[in-house]
């Protein structure tokens, strides 16, 4: 299988705290993946590092290339913290947001474009809301534009922060079942995750960080009490064997 991220010795300094340092990993296409680790541990700084959000030192490549050639390949969804949500806006228009990087300056939204919307819109159940106010929403509905908008881009490597934080469990079925639907096409899908209990189940590959890179493989090889404790910095309890573990974090 081919790589589609290699992220060689990437470091991120805020003034003088290193928030992530020296991490290094490839994916594969074709892959779910959790980045996983305690409050603070550089997990939002590391995507924007490797989107170029953030100033870094080290090397990314995607799809062979760096990233600024690649954007239009690339769909980020933010924390939610970090959106706008009074901002006023239309459903429908936030999830063209994401055909606009096909759309060329000097043209408008055609036909095509509009019926991506509607798709994309009908996938995350929101086709009713299209022209509603993105603040009216509740979280998990906004939660599932969001996602709507990545979908309308048809990209091919997706980065979701904390997509679950503050949303119904309705939202969250919907959201994980699209993400692994989008796996199954053979795009590779990360997502920022916090819930422990979850991980078993949503994701093919863990990447567990806590500033440096503590280890990355599948789950069924690294979702073990030993490197979670390193992980978490023993502000983690474990109860039961391996098979049955159970996990409260932080
Ligand atoms: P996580 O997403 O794992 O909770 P972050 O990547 O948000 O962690 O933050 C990692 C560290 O960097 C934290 O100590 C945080 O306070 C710090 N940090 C994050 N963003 C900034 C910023 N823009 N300026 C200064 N420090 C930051
Ligand atoms: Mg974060």
């Amino acid at each position: 299988m081919d790589n589609v991220l290699k992220v060689e010795s990437l470091s991120v300094y805020y003034e003088n705290n290193q928030a992530i340092k020296n991490i290094s990993f490839c994916a594969e296409e074709g892959k779910l993946i959790g980045i996983v680790g305690p409050n603070g541990a550089g997990k939002s700084t590391l995507i924007k590092a490797i989107l170029g959000l953030e100033k870094a030192q080290g090397n990314v490549t995607i799809l062979g290339k760096k990233v600024t050639n690649v954007r239009k390949q690339i769909s980020y969804v933010p924390q939610r913290n970090q959106i706008d949500w009074d901002f006023p806006v239309l459903v429908e228009d936030v999830v063209m947001m994401g055909r606009f990087t096909h759309i060329p300056w000097y043209k408008k939204a055609d036909k095509k474009d509009r019926e991506i919307v509607a798709e994309s819109l009908d996938k995350v159940g929101m086709v009713e809301f299209a022209k509603r106010q993105i603040g009216e929403l509740s979280g998990g509905q906004q939660q599932r534009v969001f996602i709507a908008r990545a979908l309308a881009q048809h990209a091919d490597l997706f980065f979701l922060d904390e997509p679950f934080v503050g949303i119904d469990i309705t939202s969250e079925e919907i959201i994980i079942n699209l993400l692994r639907e989008i796996r199954n096409m053979g795009k590779t899908v990360f997502v920022v995750h916090h819930d422990l209990s979850k991980v078993e189940q949503y994701f093919d590959e863990l990447l567990l960080i806590n500033k440096e890179l503590i280890e990355y493989g599948k789950v069924n090889e690294v979702y073990q009490p030993d490197i979670l404790q390193k992980t978490y910095k023993g502000r983690i309890t474990l109860f039961g064997s391996n098979e049955n573990m159970m996990v409260v974090s932080e």
